[in-house]
């Protein structure tokens, strides 16, 4: 049962708020309920678009010494990789520079405004509501 008052932070309306909430054992706030129920009902609706990885049956095998190296030297070179930058005109680009206090270009703006009316469209037709 929680024990303490909801607090607002930066974080809340996002599924990290949420978390923030339960770690510090509080009620969620109603815009992090909110997010929630949206991200459930996209999940739910919008399953074509989450890769799917079915649990295998079986437990896995154990791995051999040599395909151990393999993954760990694969993955080294991945962490040594520069991080992939999105290109202006994308709604990760629109992300990228929310994120980081940078201007929004026209580019940008125009892809997030395109990117939302697209995802409420969808929501709305799926649930015969206003989403
Ligand atoms: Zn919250
Ligand atoms: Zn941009």
């Amino acid at each position: 049962m929680p024990a303490v008052p909801t607090t607002y932070r930066n974080g809340c309306g996002t599924f990290l708020g949420l978390k923030l909430h339960q770690a510090a054992d509080e009620h969620p706030c109603s815009e992090c309920l909110i997010a929630e129920e949206r991200r459930l009902l996209e999940a739910t609706l919008l399953r074509e678009l989450v890769p799917v990885r079915p649990t295998p049956l079986e437990p896995l095998p154990p791995i051999t010494p040599e395909q151990a190296a393999r993954n760990l030297a694969t993955l080294n070179a991945e962490m040594r990789r520069p991080p992939r930058v999105p290109n202006c005109g994308s709604y990760a680009a629109w992300q990228r520079h929310q994120r980081n206090g940078e201007e929004i270009d026209p580019a940008c703006a125009t892809a997030a405004r395109r990117y939302r009316k697209t995802r409420n469209l969808a929501l709305q037709q799926m649930t015969g509501r206003a989403a």
